[in-house]
């Protein structure tokens, strides 16, 4: 009886981690995709991203995927094609850039690859 009762507890435990699992593979895409919609108000794409010492450039942004930058969320930690050095980038919004600033960023950009 206790046996019986054990295994029951054991398979609850199990179902309840594989209805979980799929909550923790789309939550951070979801954070990271309200991030960039409210940065930027788009979903994707080509991107126009600051990085920390403030060069602008143009990056390809899927969410949920990532070969050369580490993901935080709407932050990103890559390669800057600016200042040459590694930085956590942030989107920016195209409409609070000047012509100028808009001209530069789209100017440059990164390798082609999310
Ligand atoms: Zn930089």
């Amino acid at each position: 009886m206790r046996a019986l009762r054990r295994d029951r507890d054991l398979k609850a435990k199990r179902s309840g981690r594989r209805r979980r699992r799929p909550l923790v593979i789309i939550a951070p895409v979801a954070v990271e995709l309200l991030g960039l919609w409210l940065r930027t108000h788009r979903v994707g794409g080509n991107i126009i991203v600051r990085c920390r010492e403030g060069h602008l450039f143009t990056t390809v942004w899927v969410p949920g995927a990532s070969v050369k930058s580490i993901r935080l969320g709407w932050w990103r930690f890559q390669r800057c094609p600016v200042g040459h050095h590694w930085a956590i980038v942030t989107p920016v919004r195209e409409s609070s850039l000047t012509d100028e600033e808009l001209a530069l960023a789209t100017a440059r950009r990164d390798i082609r690859v999310p």
